[in-house]
């Protein structure tokens, strides 16, 4: 008995001393080290778009549990723009505050995101509300040139963590370890747009500041990044100052893009998940040199839902069907199929009319039954800040204006119409830009015609407009007192199915009757 346990010890001490020699062979540093970075950027949407066939952060999370099954030094990144905005965010949350964003930041912690930067849309929420949801996150957060203004001055933001203010640091430095011990540093900067003034956030200048931190990075880390929120035309001027960097991620455009400027690739992915870059980032230690792949990866029907994410995900999109249900909405009724994106990106519906503005505002004319001359909407009611492609539900109609509103007929002289047009025609870039149906600007003469007539200011029309532009916020000469009001029709009655009670119910019942 005592010889046969001698033998097995015998033999355990042989397989210990296999496995430990073997361990030894595999825990030498070969010098090399890959790991990967997986990017998203403009991501306002937890749950799948387009009939649930594109998008969405379980979508993600499946991608990223396939990477990591590859190789577990993974890093997954979101470049900005997430909190705001999105239908989801306008909801109550409980009788003092609304959603917010809360959403978001808990489907970011159950996806796996390790790393963001500000976005602008970041600062569309209060200043509280910003505090909490920063609290609230379990990823890391970096700023390079923003920062809080506090009655103390300006400060770095933070996060309360267990009773702890950590403050969110300029620059983030991933350390990593592969199986076979070799290491590596990977410095990251970010730079914001300020594009969002608020009285509680300082911008300092984005590309002399990452120029600094990235500096700082190359003297402490094996390898530089750039994580942005910028123009593409931002991220190449800060490209050619950053040449030791071979990676900008960038966000804020919506479609995805990359761009060489010497050695620097710059690579933005679509806004919503609707894609996600992979890089893959060869680190040589003995001789310093770094190689990277970048792949773009469609997260469509081939990527199916991580079933955690998902029950996350749903747990809040359930929230939301009840309270549209409620409106008198069916969120999942599917309207259309499109061909050509409508486009309710900020950029395009602040600036020029697009088809979506002109759906809404086509919509709204023919939400009245008798006659009217035009419509005009604000297109800041359009919080889109996307596309719609493909099949689009009531969801996305309610995603698009998540305000909603009611619609009114005003009968106004000539002047006064011209009066509005042209002051909303000034707002160009802002929220008071007007989106309109059979109007038309003529830039050479700087004249109006309706419906194909040049605009006569003796003449009485009948324009549709939403509720909101007569309180004379956005367009200062038009309020229901103004010079030039004849008359004003409105809703007489509570009816969900009134569509001048609610321009998405208008826009949904027209949409069903072509
Ligand atoms: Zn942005």
């Amino acid at each position: 008995m005592k010889s046969l346990k001698i033998i097995i010890l015998a033999s355990l001490a042989f397989i210990f001393s296999c496995t430990g020699s073997k361990k030894s062979v595999q825990s030498k540093d070969d010098g090399k080290i890959e790991v990967i970075i997986l990017q998203v950027n403009d991501v306002y949407e937890i749950a799948p778009l387009e009939a649930g066939k594109v998008g969405g952060m379980a979508r993600l999370a499946e991608l990223r549990n396939q990477l990591l099954a590859e190789n577990p030094n993974i890093l997954t990144v979101l470049a900005g723009d997430f909190l705001n905005p999105s239908v989801i965010a306008t909801l109550p949350f409980d009788d003092k505050e609304k959603i917010k964003g809360r959403h978001m930041v808990d489907v970011m912690n159950h996806t796996g995101i390790d790393l963001v930067c500000f976005g602008n849309h970041e600062f569309d929420i209060k200043e509280h509300e910003l505090q909490q949801r920063i609290n609230e996150s379990q990823f890391q957060w970096i700023s390079t040139n923003v920062f809080h203004k506090t009655e103390e001055g300006v400060q770095p933001f933070y996060k309360m963590k267990d009773g702890v203010k950590e403050n969110i640091p300029k620059t983030w430095t991933w350390e990593v370890t592969d199986t076979d011990g070799t290491k590596m540093k990977i410095g990251f900067f970010t730079a914001c747009i300020d594009s969002n003034p608020k009285d509680w956030v300082v911008y300092e200048y984005a590309i002399p500041k990452a120029f600094d931190a990235y500096r700082q990075l190359t003297n402490e880390t094996d390898v530089v990044l750039g994580l942005t929120h910028l123009d593409i035309e931002d991220d190449m001027e800060l490209a050619e100052m950053t040449p030791e960097a071979p990676l900008i991620m960038g966000g804020h455009d919506h479609d995805n893009m990359i761009h060489k400027v010497d050695n620097v690739v710059i690579t933005k992915a679509d806004a919503n998940a609707k894609s996600a870059y992979v890089h893959r980032i060869k680190h040589n230690t003995k001789n310093g040199k770094t190689t990277l792949s970048h792949k773009l990866v469609a997260l469509n029907e081939n990527i199916e839902l991580d079933t955690e994410v998902s029950k996350v995900v749903k747990k809040w999109t359930d929230l939301a069907d009840e309270k549209f249900e409620a409106l008198g909405f069916n969120p999942n009724d599917i309207l259309i199929e499109v061909d050509e994106p409508l486009d309710g990106r900020e950029k395009s519906v602040r600036n020029k009319q697009t088809n979506l503005g002109h759906l809404v505002t086509e919509a709204m004319s023919e939400a009245f039954e008798d006659k009217n001359d035009c419509s005009i909407v604000n297109s800041g009611s359009i919080r889109l800040d996307d596309q719609l492609s493909g099949t689009i539900s009531q969801l996305d109609i309610i995603r698009a204006l998540p305000y909603g509103g009611k619609i009114a007929k005003v009968e106004m002289t000539g002047k006064l119409l011209k009066k509005v047009l042209d002051e909303g025609l000034s707002k160009k870039g802002k929220g008071a830009y007007l989106q309109w149906d059979k109007i038309e600007h003529n830039k050479q003469s700087n004249s109006w015609t309706v419906n194909n007539v040049p605009l006569n200011p003796e003449k009485e029309y009948a324009v549709i407009v939403s509720e909101y532009l007569l309180l004379g916020i956005d367009i200062k000469s038009l309020s229901r007192e103004s010079e030039g009001i004849i008359k004003i029709t409105e809703s007489d009655n509570d009816d969900p199915n009134n569509p001048l009670n609610d321009v998405r119910t208008a826009i949904v019942q027209y949409v069903k009757s072509r």
